[in-house]
């Protein structure tokens, strides 16, 4: 059986910021149904949410600092969790990356590198844990250091290292590297210096056997100068060990036909249920309750690369249309302000809730008509598919894993029972104002309508092929 140790930052329902913490929460449990021993390892966060129970394992020392060890269980899975416990550096309020007030934690490189650390000890069974994996798992900066302090082991696992968004590299003051005691041999242009700084995320890219990322289009994108941040170069260079595998969805949090926080359940076969959860969101949400105007919807962290510019450009025109439009989000402050400006303005069509907020998410993938997604660049990206399971047609900018996953809306398209949303090219807002009249004129015959929404949720994006390509490449290396 083959053994691999998980790494990551967040996990859902443990600790959640974003698309992470879904992945992580959800590819584990998939790899274990194909036979896969697979332990996950995240830091013990203050914040983290659980059912289980908690069990005490062990204690190591890394970098003269005590971290212990502690098991729990994925909640509603039998997939081992170890929880770094270290309460000086994750025992305290405030998320996996910001304090309390929303600042980036001041040391997050010794943060992370401890994390970091303590994945190495683990992953050359010296946790005390009677377990040696054949391959450890790293996802996005925060576990770059696991393959570059690995590559200097003997008789070392495999390293895997997942790329879901290299926006976040993890760049800090080279400096650090001597207080974090990193290796001399990792120090080069090379190896973990970028620019004159500590790139972590370069551990990962630079001693990884093995680089993926969340989509098969990013893949491709990541290695060109508009995507690369700079580190296209090394991309490229090692493009033989570097695929992109689309992330599946968790099919059992995210099914219309279950969700317990939705009013009325519905699948392909009852989807005229749907409108009664569009009524209830626009009851809840203080929208006028129409049903034939097209209710609009976005839930994203509110930041530059969700393309929210592009949206506040466009939301004068839109809102003179017969549409509403429901907002969840929260990040950029003057975003933020910027769209309860608007809701003021229109209280009769546009409804925004700042905050985070699970629940209403789910709602409102069930009470939606069309969902928003015009992002500048998207690894792979979620709610378009949590969108295609619940009916709720996307509008997506054909990027990454957004042109990965949705079809556009064409004649031949429609015909061969292909299209699932609609899709523009370029990052302006008259190029998204046009993809949305375009969905408001196939809106209109409802009986197409109907036929794009099952579509979508015709389709699986499970793990079931995604985990399946995880464990070939598990296999391979
Ligand atoms: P990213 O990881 O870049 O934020 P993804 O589309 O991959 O984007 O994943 C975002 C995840 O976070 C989705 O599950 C989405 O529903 C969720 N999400 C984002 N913002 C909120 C919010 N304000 N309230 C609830 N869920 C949110």
């Amino acid at each position: 059986m083959k053994k691999v140790l998980f790494a990551s930052s967040e996990i859902h329902p443990l600790i959640k910021t974003g698309g992470l913490a879904d992945v992580c929460g959800s590819l584990p449990p998939a790899l274990q149904t194909l036979g896969v021993d697979v332990r996950l390892i995240m830091p013990n966060y203050q914040a983290l949410k659980t059912t289980e129970e908690i069990y005490y394992k062990s204690t190591i020392q890394v970098n003269n600092i005590d971290a212990h060890i502690l098991e729990t269980r994925l909640p509603e899975t039998d997939v081992v969790v170890w929880l770094v416990h270290c309460p000086q550096f994750f025992d305290l309020p405030g998320n996996p990356y910001v304090d309390e007030k929303g600042n980036a934690w001041l040391n997050n490189a010794e943060r992370f590198a401890l994390f970091s650390r303590v994945v190495v000890e683990i992953a050359m069974n010296r946790g005390y844990l009677d377990w040696m994996p054949d391959v450890v798992h790293c996802n996005d900066w925060q576990t770059g250091l696991v393959p570059a302090l690995l590559s200097l082991e003997k008789d070392r696992p495999k390293t895997v290292f997942t790329i879901h968004n290299l926006a976040y590299q993890g760049l800090f003051p080279k400096q650090i590297r001597l207080e974090l005691n990193l290796p001399a041999a990792l120090w080069h242009v090379n190896g973990l210096e970028f620019n004159g700084f500590l790139s972590f995320i370069k551990g990962g890219l630079v001693y990884a056997d093995q680089i993926t990322t969340v989509s098969q289009t990013y893949a491709a994108e990541i290695q060109t100068a508009e995507f690369g941040y700079g580190l296209e170069g090394l991309l490229s260079y090692r493009q033989a060990q570097l695929c992109g595998i689309l992330n599946g969805i968790d099919t059992d949090y995210w099914n219309p036909a279950t969700d317990p926080v939705i009013t009325a359940h519905y699948d392909q076969l009852t989807l005229p249920n749907k409108s009664l959860n569009k009524a209830a969101l626009q009851g809840q949400v203080g929208l006028p309750v129409l049903k034939q105007v097209p209710v609009f919807a976005l839930i994203s962290r509110l930041v530059e690369q969700k393309g929210i510019d592009l949206i506040l450009e466009c939301l004068p025109e839109m809102l003179l249309l017969p549409v509403q439009f429901v907002l969840l989000g929260s990040g950029d402050k003057i975003f933020q302000q910027k769209l309860l400006d608007f809701a003021v303005l229109y209280p009769e069509k546009m409804a925004v809730t700042i905050g985070y907020n699970e629940d209403l998410a789910h709602q409102i993938e069930a009470g939606a008509d069309i969902f928003l997604m015009p992002s500048r660049f998207e690894p792979c990206g979620l709610n378009q598919l949590y969108s295609q399971q619940y009916g709720t047609v996307p509008i997506v900018r054909k990027t990454g894993g957004l042109a990965d996953s949705v079809c556009d809306t064409l004649p031949e398209t429609l015909k061969n029972n292909t299209a699932t949303g609609f899709s523009f090219n370029e990052a302006t807002p008259g190029a998204l104002m046009e993809a949305i009249k375009r969905s408001l004129i196939v809106f209109s015959d409802s009986v197409v309508w109907a036929q794009l929404q099952i579509n979508g949720m015709q389709i699986d994006y499970s793990w079931r092929k995604s985990a399946g390509d995880y464990l070939a490449l598990y296999d391979k290396i």
